[in-house]
């Protein structure tokens, strides 16, 4: 079975002590390519670094400030993202978004560093994997302005990522429509996760990713442990059951995506 694990935090100092065993384990388990992904500078010089010197699984760094982070993201931080991005060895900018949920930093200072960052994107060429808790609503027209002036979607390539997507189904329908795609984490399998069900049945294949957001979100039986890649399998496997349609069939596809996503992306951007 080919697996992508589209969205991970395997930079991560829980992983510290078994790095090496985690990502043997997620080959093993068919995973062919993850994503590491950034929440601030130094966790995104962690991912690209990373990246560097693993060949299997092939990694994917993306570089970003999360919204949690947001009031650390000065204009020299946010710079020296651009100039870690620039050197070609990110496929994405990320994670940016808005959090309203634990609202960790000021709405004004969230707002300011996506914007910040999706015309940094736009700029690069780069798609961007999008964080969204409590938002998705408000989130949308930054996202809609991104669509109309990133140059991806005349590549053939998706536009970026709402990551472990916990809106509904009519707002995963309209980030579709503005040319992104929808990641569903192992949560969506959690008993009370009804809705990303609906979202993962709901959608069309191609516009679906898989991810762990590792070491969060444990598979449900699994809940309380530290999460990795290797578990991308769960989720794959709550998709299909939502889908009526055989793991196989969503796991490559969803691959597929997040390659078109990220693969074509770590060519150095002009
Ligand atoms: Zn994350």
């Amino acid at each position: 079975m080919l697996l992508v694990d589209s969205h991970s935090h395997l930079q991560d100092a829980r992983f510290d002590g078994d790095r090496g065993a985690v990502l043997a384990r997620a080959a093993a388990a068919g995973v062919e390519a993850i994503a590491v992904c950034g929440e601030d500078l130094a966790s995104s010089e962690a991912a690209v670094a990373l990246a560097a010197r693993t060949d299997r699984p092939r990694l994917f760094a993306t570089a970003g400030f999360h919204p949690h982070e947001a009031a650390r993201a000065t204009d020299g931080a946010l710079a020296a993202i651009g100039v870690l991005a620039r050197a070609g060895n990110v496929a994405a900018i990320g994670e940016i978004g808005l959090d309203f949920h634990r609202e960790r930093a000021p709405r004004a200072a969230q707002r300011r560093a996506l914007d910040a960052q999706l015309e940094l994107a736009a700029r690069l060429g780069l798609p961007v994997s999008v964080h969204s808790r409590d938002a998705e609503a408000e989130l949308e027209p930054h996202l809609a302005r991104f669509a109309t002036r990133s140059p991806l979607a005349s590549r053939g390539r998706p536009h970026g990522v709402l990551h472990a997507f916990g809106g509904t189904l009519e707002q995963a329908l309209r980030y579709v429509g503005l040319g992104f795609l929808v990641s569903l984490a192992c949560s969506a399998g959690y008993r009370a996760n009804d809705e990303a069900r609906r979202v993962a049945a709901g959608l069309p294949l191609d516009a679906l990713l898989v991810e762990t957001d590792s070491p969060a979100l444990p598979p449900r039986d699994r809940r309380g442990e530290r999460n990795e890649p290797a578990h991308v399998r769960d989720a794959v496997a709550v998709v299909a059951e939502a889908r009526g349609e055989c793991a196989e069939t969503v796991a490559h596809a969803t691959a597929a995506n997040a390659l078109r996503l990220f693969g074509a992306a770590v060519e150095a951007p002009a």
